[in-house]
């Protein structure tokens, strides 16, 4: 089944409880503006190479399109698709005033040097330039982009335009216009939806292991870590390291930023990737990439809450088994969406020509994690369904309310039942 198909599933499943009508289901499931582009770069060889990027606008009536630029090998117009479809509702969950989208390149940046990165980044926004903007689509960072690329990008589209548009784009660097508190946005939104979820599921010094030691997990285990959670285990792309006792996560980071890998940590046990899913642990947080826990090992994992601050680490029907089970799956969609919050309050500041203080950031951004999930944590309530469906059941309940406004459904007609 490809990501694509994979995305729908949960959508059709809260469609379904909605009894939502046809026309409607197809507005929202077809994207509105698919891009492909063949970017020339110059390589250190001196030799042109040609790299195949991508941008999904998927739906654009909450406002102008948002989501990040991804670089990895593995992208298609498939995930990129999937991953524009996610943002819409993660950014209606967030409501922030944003619709979905979503870029990606193939390309292995772990195999280019920064120059071949910043002509990419550069020759990326040359061939999209006519169609993103701060009042159409604003992209950002992504798996392995980064400040340092949207700092190339808001400079190409300066070079292009002829004057500055901070605002065309977030997660820049302070200097260029960046904003407080989004370099660790992620994993703080997923750190404080994790609290409220342990307010309301009650477990005592809940043990944690987190997948994925890139920006996001790294920086969820330092502050969980400081907010006193006990970490027993984490992994990067290749190996876990695991102690019964609790990790000494300021060593730990320490030693990945030395030599760039967990390999070689002293005083813990190595494990793989696969078996650090299946740990006994209160709390598991795939901050990787998606597909990790599927219908394979969903028998295995013994966690009670696992925290998707990857996007997509969970299929959506491997939600409702875990369900079942008693065991709380938070889904991407609500538990990572602290970066486009932040995002949201970066384009803000950039409009007004003015920034607040992390501890004005962090505050707002508090109140919006908290209100988003115990709205998402009501419809999973009223609905008696998994936090993924109550997810999609209230932001397409927010997003039908969007379509009769705009003139979508006329008056008395009823296109979601429920
Ligand atoms: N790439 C991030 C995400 O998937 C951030 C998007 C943004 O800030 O626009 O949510």
């Amino acid at each position: 089944m490809s990501i694509w198909d994979e995305a729908l599933i949960q959508f059709n499943k809260a469609a379904k409880l909605l009894k939502l009508d046809n026309s409607i289901q197809n507005i929202l499931t077809n994207p509105k503006r698919v891009l492909q582009v063949s970017i020339p770069v110059r390589m250190d060889d001196c030799k042109i190479k040609v790299f195949q990027g991508f941008r999904v606008q998927f739906n654009d009536l909450r406002g102008p399109t948002k989501g990040g630029i991804r670089y990895h090998p593995n992208v298609s117009l498939d995930e990129v698709k999937a991953l524009a479809f996610w943002m819409t509702w993660k950014n209606t969950i967030a409501d922030v005033p944003f619709g979905g989208g979503k870029g990606g390149i193939i390309c292995n940046p772990k195999k280019l040097s920064d120059g071949e990165i910043e002509r990419l980044s550069r020759g990326y926004i040359e061939a999209m330039h006519r169609f993103i903007g701060p009042e159409r689509d604003i992209p950002a960072p992504d798996v392995y982009t980064n400040p340092r690329v949207m700092a190339w990008m808001v400079d190409e589209y300066h070079r292009i335009k002829g004057y500055n548009v901070f605002e065309m784009i977030t997660g820049k660097p302070l200097e260029l216009g960046g904003s407080e508190g989004r370099a660790d946005a992620t994993a703080k939104g997923g750190v404080y939806i994790l609290e409220e979820a342990l307010k309301k599921i009650k477990i005592k010094n809940p043990s944690i292991a987190i997948q994925g030691f890139g920006n996001v997990g790294m920086t969820a285990a330092k502050l969980l870590a400081k907010n006193g959670f006990k970490i027993i285990a984490v992994s990067d792309s290749k190996i876990a390291i695991y102690k019964k006792e609790g990790l000494s996560i300021s060593k730990v980071i320490k030693h990945k930023q030395t030599t760039r890998s967990l390999e070689g940590f002293k005083g813990a046990n190595t494990l793989t990737n696969e078996k650090l899913l299946e740990l006994n642990v209160d709390v598991l947080i795939p901050a990787a990439l998606e597909g990790v826990i599927t219908k394979k090992n969903v028998d295995n994992i013994k966690a009670k809450i696992i925290l998707e601050l990857a996007n997509g680490p969970v299929s959506a029907d491997v939600r409702a088994i875990l369900f079942k089970k008693n065991q709380i799956s938070i889904p991407d969609i609500l538990a990572n969406s602290g970066g486009v919050t932040v995002s949201y309050f970066e384009w803000v500041q950039n409009k007004m020509s003015y920034s607040w203080s992390e501890k004005e950031v962090l505050e707002k951004l508090k109140t919006k994690m908290v209100d988003a999930f115990d709205n998402i944590y009501n419809s999973c309530k009223e609905f008696d369904v998994d936090l993924g469906t109550a997810a999609y059941i209230h932001s397409i309940r927010k997003m039908v309310k969007v379509l009769e406004l705009r003139g979508y459904v006329k008056k008395g007609e009823d296109v979601c039942m429920m």
